[in-house]
């Protein structure tokens, strides 16, 4: 359940950001290889956010593709879950895996400062 610990901190981060201001939606990154459920940050953002300026705000998720490259052929690609247990070109199994792991507030929408 990690996921309640990684929503407390995008609502701190959100908060903070909005200095003040009502948050109407907040942007969240998201690796492909993180195994981060997006409902369940949902859930948790639901209660944890009633009583903040994030109340009510809508979640939005972007996937972030990690990247494989090959360490006998050098062969590069894009990789989702599952892994592939070897390279697709050479059938290697030195695999180097980069990105895929991050998680992070990307943007936030606030309200206007002046009333629109
Ligand atoms: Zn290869």
């Amino acid at each position: 359940m990690h996921e309640l610990a990684i929503t407390e901190s995008v609502i701190k981060v959100a908060v903070g950001a909005a200095a003040g201001r009502r948050i109407h939606a907040i942007h969240l990154a998201i690796g492909v290889l993180s195994s981060i459920v997006d409902d369940s940050v949902q859930f948790y953002f639901d209660i944890l956010s009633r009583d903040s300026l994030a109340a009510g705000a809508t979640l939005h998720f972007r996937r972030i593709p990690a990247s494989a490259q090959c360490q006998t052929c050098g062969h590069q690609c894009s990789i989702e879950p599952p892994l592939p247990p070897a390279c697709p070109a050479c059938a290697s199994v030195a695999l180097r895996i980069s990105g895929g792991m991050e998680f992070h507030v990307e943007s936030i929408d606030v309200e206007d400062d002046v009333g629109s």
